[in-house]
């Protein structure tokens, strides 16, 4: 489904992606570990068309979606983004925040839009929390209500970078929670993580970056359990 080709991403001298080749399969979820600073984020990126890259190419279903001429709206709607500091509208209610885009990006009409978004609600169990502000959501429940934001756009692929990093441990749970449960209902995912634990249950590809390259990837009992890289098996040494 993502087919990343020799991907190079600078910012003035400084190399961040050097050449990155790696494909997300259908129904696959692909977690992307490695140490901070290495590029990961800066991949998903680059996908959602966030960022411009100078080398290489990026296919969608086989359609190039890097480069010029690419209808960045299109690539948004079909790849969704979720980031680590959740960022909802604090002057919206819950509902609003989830409904804003399938109105205005893809022409929804309100109660269209509102029983969708009630019907992705209920399924993260803050449906009765739908009139509520973003602020008297606890940190976990805007996390759930951001990734649901992203849903609400029917994406084919869903990019998550470290959503958990910014929650208390207690909470890490219920967003994952949400995370295994669309990778049941076959979504296609890519995660940029530093939770080892998860990626190993979850993941179907681990993918280890080390400044600006794919060092190492495979089935996670492989990477975890028996990682033939050098630098991957130092970088899981001290982390686990
Ligand atoms: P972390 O695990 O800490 O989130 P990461 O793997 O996501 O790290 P990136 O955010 O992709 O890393 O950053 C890769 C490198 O690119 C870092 O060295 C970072 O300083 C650099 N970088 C990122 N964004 C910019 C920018 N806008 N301008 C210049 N350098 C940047
Ligand atoms: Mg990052």
């Amino acid at each position: 489904l993502i087919e990343i080709d020799g991907v190079v991403k600078r910012y003035g001298d400084f190399e961040v992606l050097k050449g990155i080749d790696l494909a997300v399969e259908a129904h696959q979820v692909v977690c992307l570990i490695g140490p901070s600073g290495c590029g990961k984020s800066t991949l998903l990126r680059c996908i959602n068309g966030l960022e411009t890259i100078a080398a290489g190419e990026i296919r969608l279903h086989g359609d190039r979606v890097t480069g010029p001429g690419v209808d960045l709206n299109a690539l948004r709607r079909d790849v969704g983004i979720v980031f680590q500091g959740y960022n909802l509208f604090p002057h919206m209610s819950v509902l609003e925040n989830v409904i804003l885009a399938p109105m205005q990006v893809l022409g929804q009409r309100r109660a269209e839009a509102e029983e969708k978004a009630m019907t992705l609600l209920k399924r993260i169990g803050l449906d009765h929390k739908a009139k509520e502000y973003p602020d008297r959501l606890s940190g976990g429940q805007q996390q759930r209500v951001a990734i649901v934001r992203t849903l609400a756009m029917g994406p084919m692929v869903l990019l998550l970078d470290e959503i958990t990093s910014a929650l208390d441990p207690e909470l890490v749970s219920e967003v994952l929670n949400i995370v295994r449960d669309l990778a049941a209902d076959g979504m296609t995912m890519m995660l940029a993580t530093h939770e080892m634990g998860f990626a190993r249950e979850v993941a179907d590809k681990v993918c280890f970056l080390h400044a600006g390259l794919v060092h190492e990837e495979g089935p996670p009992e492989q990477i975890f359990g028996d990682p033939h890289d050098d630098r991957t098996r130092a970088f899981l040494k001290r982390i686990i």
